[in-house]
């Protein structure tokens, strides 16, 4: 199987914003980070980031999307617009959580690797057992867990 080519980083036009104000006053850079809920068919709910259910990888100055196979600036807008958008959201359609490793939150991606949701990593076939079986992967499955435990709906 072939690798996809390495693909220039998309700019996104929301960087062609201004400057920073002329007053000099420091933008709070805050990346906020979203949560969201995955109830799997057993009725088990977990709460996982956004960005990890997205398939949003931090690499460096710049964000890469798994399923999309794209790079864009490290820009929360640029980020936040690629997770609504329609294309997006059609390709992750195509990665569901595999049902055999349940709540480990495993989606397979093309060729030998696949995606942790609950980790935001993407693991080798060849390691993914271990993976699951590692301590640092149940510690943030028992974290997705107990934030699920902890979220009150509000009706
Ligand atoms: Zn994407
Ligand atoms: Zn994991």
């Amino acid at each position: 199987m072939s690798m996809p080519a390495l693909r220039q980083p998309k700019k996104c036009p929301v960087e062609a914003k201004a400057p920073p104000a002329a007053n000099s006053e420091k933008r709070k850079i805050a990346e906020p980070q979203n949560y969201l809920i995955v109830t799997l068919r057993s009725g088990k709910k977990l709460v996982v980031s956004s960005d990890s259910y997205h398939g949003i990888l931090t690499a460096g100055e710049l964000y890469r999307c798994v399923f999309c196979e794209t790079e864009m600036v490290r820009d929360v807008i640029c980020k936040e617009r690629h997770k609504t958008s329609e294309n997006h959201r059609k390709i992750v359609e195509n990665y569901p959580h595999v049902e055999e490793f349940s709540e480990n939150l495993i989606r397979k991606l093309n060729g030998a690797d696949h995606y942790c949701t609950i980790c935001n990593v993407v693991v080798t076939t060849y390691f993914l057992h271990k993976h699951i079986a590692a301590e640092s992967h149940s510690k943030e499955l028992q974290m997705a867990l107990a934030r699920a435990l902890a979220y009150k709906p509000f009706n």
